[in-house]
């Protein structure tokens, strides 16, 4: 396909559903021109229905390793040997102390992790206690990553307050034997639907870079604009030591961006959000994620791997003239014109810097 046909096409995306088969031979098209046209596609979709609202998430985990699980990318599966730090889950105040350090670095969503298959009845409990103290404390709208649960399981994390749910398919169906054998794919496809059915914003997306072909990429993002989930998070695989793929290379910048555009292009209107692996892949084209179609990121530290310092992350925002977007729409309140409160205790600022004032873009 060449460029002026990938910008027709591109166009289309705004009107009808593209097919599987239209993206696919957009996003392998290859040529600087092609990969252009790719690019200001997404940029002019993310332009169109996002704006330069950026939508700034941060999560804890809050219950880490001795998982039973043996998801192949991960750290804490009691299957692989990482030396990962091991701990239960960490409770009410430290849940709400890393909610406030998160409220301090810019966010405006927040999420418990917790490592395992599903989250038990008695963290259900804390998390009542948990969810409406995010929100009455710093704004933010609380979500949660409580792995497969059940039908049962979302009607309670709802009645505890919680607004989005997460939880990733990570693969497309046809790979998900290869990443993980111990559960399968409508584990995870069945509590994301259980969400959505229960009124929870939903956030699902995957890891890129775990040996999937283009046409796998295209078949999760698929499946994903079928669930119809509010947000995206596209995360490139970290390789930890100690895991099955541990050895895998990191994909090439472009390839990256390319994965994005595609993201954007089948869903126009979704939140897609960068997540894991942003920085060991993006390198220094990380701006380029926003040119790609992205309207979100993570920022902080990932689970189990150290993230960007946040204010570098600002830095970029500001050089970049995004806004963060506001969180009112999932139930969280936080005053977007309030200035990011400054130094955090974890990461000082740098000197010389001046906080920044984000403000939310003219509708
Ligand atoms: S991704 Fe979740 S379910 Fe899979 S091994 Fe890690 S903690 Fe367990």
């Amino acid at each position: 396909m060449n460029a002026e046909q990938i910008r027709e096409l591109s166009a289309q995306a705004d009107l009808r559903p593209l097919t599987g088969e239209e993206v696919l031979a957009m996003v392998k098209s290859e040529g600087e021109d092609a990969f252009d046209a790719l690019m200001d596609g997404a940029e002019s979709l993310r332009r169109k229905y996002k704006g330069n609202d950026v939508s700034l998430c941060a999560i804890v985990n809050a219950k880490s390793g001795k998982c039973g699980e043996n998801c192949g990318f991960c750290a804490q599966s009691v299957h692989f040997d990482t030396g990962v730090s091991e701990y239960d889950f960490i409770g009410k105040d430290a849940v709400l102390d890393a909610a406030k350090r998160a409220r301090q670095m810019g966010a405006r969503e927040f999420s418990m992790v917790l490592a395992g298959r599903k989250i038990r009845k008695k963290e259900i409990r804390i998390a009542q206690e948990i969810f409406p103290e995010i929100q009455r404390e710093t704004g933010m709208s609380p979500c949660c990553s409580p792995g497969a649960v059940n039908a049962e399981d979302v009607a309670e994390l709802k009645a505890a307050g919680l607004n989005m749910f997460h939880h990733n398919l990570e693969t497309a169906r046809s790979h998900y034997a290869e990443v993980c054998g111990t559960r399968d794919y409508d584990d995870n496809r069945r509590a994301v639907e259980e969400a959505n059915k229960a009124g929870l914003f939903t956030c699902c997306g995957g890891i890129f870079g775990m040996g999937e072909t283009w046409e796998q990429r295209v078949e999760l993002l698929l499946d994903l604009r079928e669930l119809d989930v509010d947000s995206v998070p596209i995360n490139f695989l970290n390789p930890i030591p100690g895991t099955p793929m541990e050895n895998f290379e990191t994909l090439p910048e472009e390839e990256c961006l390319r994965i994005i555009a595609l993201a954007r292009h089948l869903m126009p209107t979704k939140q897609i959000l960068i997540a894991g692996g942003r920085q060991v892949h993006l390198k220094d084209r990380q701006k380029d994620i926003f040119r790609a179609g992205a309207s979100g990121m993570m920022i902080g530290d990932y689970l189990t791997t150290k993230g960007a310092d946040p204010w570098q992350d600002h830095r970029m925002l500001e050089e970049l003239g995004m806004s963060i977007a506001p969180c009112d729409k999932h139930g969280g309140h936080a005053d977007v014109t309030e200035p990011v409160a400054s130094p955090i205790p974890v990461q000082p600022l740098p000197t010389g810097y001046t906080p920044v004032r984000f403000v939310r873009s003219p509708e």
